[in-house]
């Protein structure tokens, strides 16, 4: 056992060490990744349940590895965060989101509403509110078609200064919503201090309805105590028909998920939108 018991220590030295050296790769790969674009956005479409339309997208930061293929946002967030990139990938997100909006208002497509995921770091920013003001306007993009998701954890850490940089957002004309909701510590009466436009129901709430009666009264629960706060909701994670049924009895606005669809391509979203009535 003993003998044993070394190697797995020698083992997991190695391991260490690899896993070590491949976040160290990763992250020199990430430092580059932005001047050789290999970032993408794919973009998940929210279902209005009340018109059964399209309500808007939510942009999705995917990396085209040369070697690796797509890589999903989880493997490499963490990193642009610790190593403080992601305010310059954060800032490329806003841009690209503006340019693909342009681009499918120059082909005389109905234009989405756009949801953008901002980061913690990106809320202790220098002027956040005055970049996001700064790249918009350079773009001619109209500001109502943006929307920001925050985490409640990222208002909760400073609400005071998070409240200042959300309502100088909101006064340039974007909506804002909170992600993840449920999750994280606050209750709906502390976020009601926040200028916000919508909850986004994290998607743990909603796996096991409508059979777990416990998530169904924290969902209806959450639905009416939003809608009395003049919030909207999403639902996020819709995978099959009977959620969707169930969401639809607590009223829920919109929802988002695999059964509506899954995050899609610029190309494919261009096709959505060709199909969709103008409004
Ligand atoms: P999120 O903001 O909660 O985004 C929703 C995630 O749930 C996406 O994962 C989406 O693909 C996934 N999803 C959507 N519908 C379903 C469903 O029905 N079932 C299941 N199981 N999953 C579903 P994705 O694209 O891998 O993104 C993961 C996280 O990475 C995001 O979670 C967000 O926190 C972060 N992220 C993505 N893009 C950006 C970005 O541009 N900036 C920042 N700061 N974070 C981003
Ligand atoms: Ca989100
Ligand atoms: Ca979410
Ligand atoms: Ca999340």
């Amino acid at each position: 056992a003993k003998n044993n018991g070394r190697n797995n220590y020698q083992f997991y030295a190695a391991a260490m060490h690899e896993g070590a050296a491949r976040r160290l790769q990763l992250e020199a790969q990430l430092r580059q990744a932005l001047e050789r674009r290999e970032f993408l956005l794919h973009y998940q479409p929210k279902l209005d349940l009340a018109s059964g339309s399209v309500s808007g997208f939510e942009a999705l930061l995917r990396w085209q590895h040369p070697q690796r293929g797509l890589v999903p946002p989880l493997e490499f967030i963490a990193i642009l965060e610790d190593t403080g990139l992601i305010t310059a990938v954060g800032e490329w997100v806003i841009g690209e989101v503006c340019r693909q909006l342009k681009e499918w208002e120059a082909q005389g497509l109905p234009l989405p509403r756009v949801a953008i995921n901002l980061s913690a770091r990106q809320l202790e920013q220098d002027d956040l509110a005055g970049t996001i003001e700064r790249i918009v306007h350079a773009a001619g993009v109209a500001p109502a078609l943006l929307e920001f998701e925050l985490t409640e954890s990222m208002l909760m850490s400073n609400p005071e200064a998070a409240v200042e940089i959300l309502e100088r957002i909101k006064a340039l004309g974007m909506r804002l919503s909170v992600d993840d909701f449920g999750t994280g510590y606050s209750s709906l009466a502390y976020l009601k201090r926040f200028p916000l436009d919508a909850l986004k129901i994290d998607r743990t709430f909603v796996r096991d309805l409508p059979h777990d009666s416990d998530d169904a009264a924290i969902t209806m629960a959450v639905i009416r105590l939003a809608h009395s706060l003049n919030l909207k909701v999403v639902a996020e994670g819709v995978e099959d028909i009977a959620q969707l049924r169930e969401l639809e009895k607590y009223n829920c606005n919109e929802i988002q998920g695999y059964y509506f669809s899954r995050p899609l391509p610029a190309a494919a979203c261009t096709a959505l939108l060709l199909g969709e009535q103008p409004l």
